[in-house]
């Protein structure tokens, strides 16, 4: 099949114009934390215009298609870095790419005013271009998330590599002397094809890409956000249960011990009648911030449900949870809150249980709440654990 390289050029262009109508929309779609994609928009802009000055090399005057050809793709290219850089929040050296792009634009200017043979532009932009599209391919990666396979990123990084190993390549058959001797972008070789069709092909998917990082963003923050209680920042009842899940089998696994407490304020209702719900607020953020000094880093810190709270506490038996919540309990009992002028001192009740392999997690949750339960009954702002330690009333 035969396919001259102005009608690839314009259709790449066109193509690359729609994707960027695609991302000034998703740019006014995704919420304000997911940034870049206006940037990235103009950069397939940026490139596109380039494309079309090359590609018009014989209809406009050839120092304007040579010169601004050129500069506007290291422009664009250097636009796609930014956009990159914003998206990542995550600042890549732009000083390199400034460089590129002026000594693109000096180095055209200097081979037209010195009559320098074609071979030596080409060699100036392929070698700058390569530099640019390696940046783009770095500037991706260096964003990734080691914990998660990101399709995106790694989609994104792969196509920008082969254009940047494509621009190499073509640098190396130059300067080596294979194939054409000029490697002007319209001749008609093998070479200067594979490099056209390349170029443009992975310019667009490494656009795709993007798209594709900005959407699995958009789930990662709406997960972080679905899985952290938004008043205490601890996790979700439904998202420690996942983890506490997962942890629970690594537990069996490897025969490691485990524990877990469930906690609940007391007299909390009084709290909220007499000082306002507001207070009551206060109260709960202030115990969630005790429990993160308190607990381990390793520790499973979850808000249950109102004023219930629960952690699990891995490689930990029940002598050592003892010793951890007791501390907890006291912490809590030492604190005063300031609200609205007042002072509120409140107590907390905690029960603990340590899982039994082959028993499911909630049966352990169940356990701890009827630790919890004889907490309450018991007098309040105490440890209890499971099984029960019933003192019979005839010894009291
Ligand atoms: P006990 O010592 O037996 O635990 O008594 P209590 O008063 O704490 O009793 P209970 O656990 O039944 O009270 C829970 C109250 O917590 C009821 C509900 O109105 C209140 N509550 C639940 N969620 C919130 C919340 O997010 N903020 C505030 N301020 N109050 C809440
Ligand atoms: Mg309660
Ligand atoms: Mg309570």
């Amino acid at each position: 099949m035969e396919l001259d390289p102005q009608t690839f050029i314009v259709a790449s262009m066109l193509a690359a114009l729609m994707m960027m109508i695609i991302f000034f929309g998703q740019a006014r779609s995704f919420p304000k934390s997911i940034k870049g994609f206006n940037v990235w928009g103009i950069a397939l802009f940026t490139v596109t215009l380039a494309a079309a000055l090359l590609a018009a090399r014989g209809f406009i005057p050839g120092p304007v298609s040579i010169v601004l050809g050129n500069g506007l793709l290291a422009l664009g290219i250097a636009l796609m870095i930014v956009a990159i850089s914003i998206f990542h929040n995550n600042p890549v050296p732009w000083k390199l790419s400034v460089v590129c792009v002026v000594f693109v634009v000096a180095g055209m200017v200097w081979c037209l005013s010195t009559e320098q043979e074609q071979k030596i532009r080409t060699i100036l932009g392929s070698g700058s271009n390569t530099v640019l599209l390696g940046m783009v391919t770095w500037a991706i990666l260096k964003g990734r998330d080691k914990s998660q396979f990101q399709l995106g990123i790694y989609f994104s990084s792969i196509c920008a590599g082969i254009t940047t190993l494509t621009c190499f390549a073509r640098l190396v058959t130059l300067v080596a002397g294979i194939g054409e001797p000029h490697g002007g972008l319209l001749d008609e070789s093998p070479v200067q094809r594979i490099y056209l069709m390349s170029y443009n092909i992975n310019v667009l998917l490494a656009s795709v890409g993007f798209s594709i990082m900005g959407h699995e963003k958009l789930v990662d923050s709406y997960q972080a956000l679905a899985s952290r209680d938004g008043l205490t920042g601890l996790y979700s009842r439904t998202r420690f249960i996942e983890l506490a899940e997962r942890e629970a089998q690594r537990a069996e696994r490897y025969h490691c011990d485990i524990s877990l407490v469930l906690i609940d304020i007391d007299n909390f209702k009084q709290i909220n009648d007499t000082c306002g719900h507001q207070a009551g607020d206060a109260v709960i953020k202030d115990i969630a911030a005790v429990m993160h000094h308190n607990f381990r880093d390793i520790d499973l810190l979850g808000r249950y449900g109102g004023e219930e709270f629960i952690a699990l506490l891995p490689e930990t038996p029940m002598v050592d949870a003892k010793t951890i919540v007791e501390r907890v309990r006291s912490a809590v009992d030492q604190r005063t809150v300031v609200f609205e002028g007042g002072e509120i001192t409140y107590s907390a009740s905690f029960g603990v249980a340590q899982a039994q392999p082959g028993l499911p997690l909630e049966k352990t949750v169940g356990q701890a709440d009827k630790a919890l339960y004889h907490a309450k009954k018991e007098g309040k702002n105490r440890v209890e654990v499971f099984p029960l330690v019933i003192v019979p009333e005839s010894s009291l």
